[in-house]
């Protein structure tokens, strides 16, 4: 199913680039829908964890996949809520064991196919800005407005540490330095839809621009390019 190709903005990059926070305002500002998917693998995370579902095992894996239902409730102008076979699981996937995990599981091409059929069909309900490492490339590649939001890994590093502390945690910043590497590696050369920018999308360097600046630059493209396509 191909999706409406003017209603899905995407944002990919690899974890800490800020995909979250511009995500969110990029899609309020625009008045569409913000999907997290990061926040579906790591709902999927939980629940093989959960089931101590062996991932290996195909046929574990698959009916494990069968009795899952994730569900992304908005909440407010730019909120989201986590919903797991009807359980708000929002604080709890959101942890770094969980975006680990969910790393793993996200290298299986069931996960994948079921979650990517689940993006699409959220995607045929209405406009979205849909956030992840795979939205350009593979889910969504007829996307009009694709955008690539990095940062270099010191950087995240840092304002991943200062999340922390906000949260009142004590983190080892080279331990937290080691972990971005870490995913940031396994995201990047697993098999099935690695981390890449598609070769439509706008790189973004976040390291040198704040939130406010990047989403302005993000629409000033997407105005630009509707105004083009307009003559
Ligand atoms: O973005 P977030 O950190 O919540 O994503 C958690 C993990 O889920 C990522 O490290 C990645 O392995 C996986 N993921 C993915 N494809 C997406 C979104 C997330 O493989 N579209």
């Amino acid at each position: 199913m191909a999706a409406d190709k003017k209603a899905v903005v995407t944002i990919d990059g690899p974890s800490g680039a800020g995909k979250s926070t511009i995500s969110r305002m990029l899609a309020a500002r625009l008045g569409y829908t913000y999907l997290d998917t990061g926040a579906m693998y790591r709902a999927v995370g939980l629940h093989v964890r959960r089931r101590e579902i062996d991932p290996e095992d195909a046929e574990a894996l698959e009916a494990g996949l069968d009795e899952l239902a994730i569900e992304l409730l908005p909440v407010g102008d730019d909120d989201v809520r986590v919903l797991l076979n009807g359980e708000d699981v929002s604080a709890m996937v959101r942890s770094a064991e969980m975006g680990l995990v969910a790393s793993q599981i996200s290298a299986y091409p069931q996960v994948r196919r079921k979650l990517t059929e689940l993006q699409r069909s959220v995607a045929a309900t209405g406009a979205l800005v849909a956030e992840g490492r795979d939205m350009g490339t593979v889910v969504f590649p007829d996307a009009l407005h694709k955008f690539y939001l990095d940062a270099t890994p010191e950087e995240r590093a840092r304002r991943r540490c200062e999340q922390l502390r906000l949260r009142g945690e004590n983190p080892d910043p080279q331990e937290i330095l080691g972990q971005i590497i870490k995913r940031d590696h396994a995201d990047s050369s697993r098999a099935l839809a690695p981390l890449r920018p598609a070769d439509n999308a706008v790189i973004v360097d976040s390291s040198v621009m704040g939130p406010e600046a990047v989403v302005e630059y993000m629409l000033a493209n997407i105005k630009g390019f509707a105004m083009l396509g307009e003559k």
